[in-house]
């Protein structure tokens, strides 16, 4: 998908031309998940949009959440146990993840659109849209010998 990049479009902009109608979660999510910068949990997330003024029920904020990155606004990574990390994310790519720090590097997609694997699924009926790969090893610090 081609989404234009963050600080020349406005946020309305963005989820507009995602195909998504502009509502105030939506802009606030997106735009608190865009501040913040870099992979962000939930609960990252829950307390800037409350710094923010916003009153957003944790529930609403995993439906906001859910349909940004349905719709390619926002990359939602799945980091390890227990760590769902969000975000704003102008180009679809993938991920590092340092097995010893946990420290997170992106890593950009060879191909460039979406699914970048073929998938060699079991049988007929299996529609493949998305394909994101968590390369795993020491980071440059950890790889270092001590
Ligand atoms: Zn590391
Ligand atoms: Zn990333």
């Amino acid at each position: 998908m081609d989404v234009p990049r963050a600080g020349v479009v406005s946020t309305t902009e963005r989820i507009r031309s995602a195909g998504l109608r502009v509502t105030q979660p939506r802009r606030a999510v997106y735009e608190a998940l865009h501040s913040l910068g870099g992979h962000r949990s939930a609960d990252e997330l829950m307390s800037a949009l409350r710094k923010r003024g916003e009153k957003l029920s944790r529930a609403s904020v995993f439906n906001v959440l859910r349909v940004l990155s349905q719709h390619g606004l926002i990359m939602l990574t799945d980091a390890g146990p227990g760590r769902a990390l969000y975000e704003a994310a102008d180009e679809w790519h993938h991920h590092f993840v340092c097995r010893q720090c946990g420290e997170i590097t992106d890593v950009p997609c060879a191909v460039g659109s979406k699914p970048c694997l073929d998938a060699n699924l079991p049988g007929p009926g299996y529609i493949v849209d998305e394909a994101q790969v968590i390369f795993r090893g020491l980071c440059p610090t950890c790889s270092q010998p001590s």
